[in-house]
């Protein structure tokens, strides 16, 4: 579900055209619909409405300001996975209360400011790493909140790079020795209070099925710790998987029929297979989406600088790099690409999308068809919302892009574009 649309031949966010936008803003560009984003948080939030629950974000998905506003309006709850990340929910109006914090190498200063906002927990993925927070909230007289991440080895089938849940994978603690661990923080941890358990199994799953055997090996756990530890909430993580080829509503002439190929997994269906299973634990569940909530919310922006025909191929050079979306090149991530004024024929040729970086792998898209671009049109590369911009970088001392949040007929920069001197601040020579 999206709230971009052609109408009249240019294709619109809620109600503003993004040609338009391009045109003030400049490109590369990012925007965001807030009424997608808010229209994801409440379909969740009602999907899972027979539970006491409640929605962390992920913040690493998409971290401005004006989202994160947007989202503790809603009643939203925060995973965050940095000091940086509590500090921008914080300064957004977010409550540190409702933040859980995860990540598998907190440093000292990251522990004792989280404990000072005083997080709702912190998710540890180590037994190292409990000792630790332990000692530091000892040190603080504090004490510390926590939850332990389950590792509990069940493949996710998404793409390697964002698979979590394997034995093999850096995160968690093996299923086998979370009884162990928790007696251990009880006995030998007097400054730290069990407060859940939580998984996360990967991100960009396509199938309920794999949450569905996560929950149904971690749940006589979950009661296990209940029972022992007095554990409030189980957390079932993020990963809910967007579709990154849809079809988009070409309006009034139907001008462009594109393939689109839709996954099984729906909120609908994620509800009705969780939900049943999670009832029974009679516990707080937490959930921590992150694409869902803001992928498909959000586009990138950019113009076709030249064309250029060579023997095997024929690229279309624009104005967006790597280092403004890296998910194609970092881990074969699917952007649509599609022009923001409606061409004049309705032919297609197949190109490659790439940007001006000196690296073979800046590319939006490889042997793609396309509706003919030229010179000075401008494209959009469709559900750029989630690591999009929070994985964007100065590359090539490229300023990073703009940012702009839609809301009805009203375009706001939510972030302005970086100059030059922002990207040279705190540099010195010698
Ligand atoms: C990244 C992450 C998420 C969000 O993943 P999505 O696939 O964006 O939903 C949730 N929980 C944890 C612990 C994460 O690291």
């Amino acid at each position: 579900m999206h709230s971009f649309r052609y109408s009249q031949g240019q294709l619109f966010c809620e109600n503003v055209s993004l040609q338009a936008l391009a045109q003030k803003h400049g490109t590369p560009l990012y925007v965001y619909s807030k009424d997608t984003i808010t229209g994801h948080f409440t379909r969740l939030d009602e999907a899972l409405g027979e539970l006491d629950h409640l929605i962390c974000y992920a913040v690493k998905a998409n971290s401005n300001l004006a989202v994160l506003s947007t989202i503790a309006k809603l009643g939203g709850g925060f995973d965050i996975v940095s000091a940086g990340e509590l500090y921008r929910v914080i300064k957004a109006g977010g409550d540190a209360g409702k933040c859980t914090f995860a990540g598998v190498g907190k440093t000292r200063a990251e522990i004792v400011y989280a404990l000072e906002q005083g997080v709702y927990c912190i998710n540890a993925e180590s037994e190292a790493e409990l000792s630790y927070i332990n000692h530091v909230a000892g040190e603080i007289g504090k004490k510390a909140p926590v939850a332990v991440r389950v590792n509990p080895n069940v493949d996710a089938k998404t793409h390697a790079k964002i698979t979590t849940g394997k034995s093999e994978n850096k995160f968690g603690i093996d299923f086998d020795r979370i009884g162990e661990v928790y007696a251990r923080i009880a006995s030998e941890m007097p400054n730290l209070e069990i407060r859940g358990l939580q998984m996360h199994i990967g991100s960009q799953l396509t199938s309920v099925d794999p949450y569905v055997e996560a929950v149904k090996k971690i749940s006589p756990l979950v009661m296990e710790m209940k029972a022992k530890h007095h554990i409030q909430f189980f957390s079932i993580g993020g990963g809910i998987g967007i579709n990154y080829k849809q079809s988009l509503d070409s309006g009034d002439a139907a001008w462009w029929q594109e393939n689109s190929e839709v996954h099984p997994l729906t909120i609908q269906n994620y509800a009705e297979s969780v939900v049943p299973l999670l009832k029974p634990l009679g516990l707080r569940i937490l959930c921590e989406p992150g694409r869902f909530m803001v992928g498909n919310a959000g586009v990138l922006l950019t113009q076709v600088l030249y064309e250029k025909r060579g023997g095997a191929k024929t690229f279309k050079i624009v104005d967006a790099g790597m280092n403004d979306l890296i998910r194609p090149t970092l881990y074969e991530g699917w952007h649509q690409i599609v022009p923001l004024k409606q061409p004049a024929t309705k032919e297609t040729e197949v190109v490659d999308v790439v940007g001006p970086i000196c690296e073979t792998g800046d590319y939006l898209a490889q042997n793609r068809e396309i509706p003919i671009v030229k010179e000075g049109d401008y494209i959009a590369a469709m559900s750029a919302g989630a690591y999009g911009f929070t994985m964007a970088s100065n590359y090539n001392t490229r300023p990073m892009p703009a940012e702009i949040l839609v809301d009805g007929d009203q375009a706001h920069v939510v972030r302005e574009r970086q100059t030059l001197d922002d990207v040279l601040k705190g540099e010195h020579v010698i």
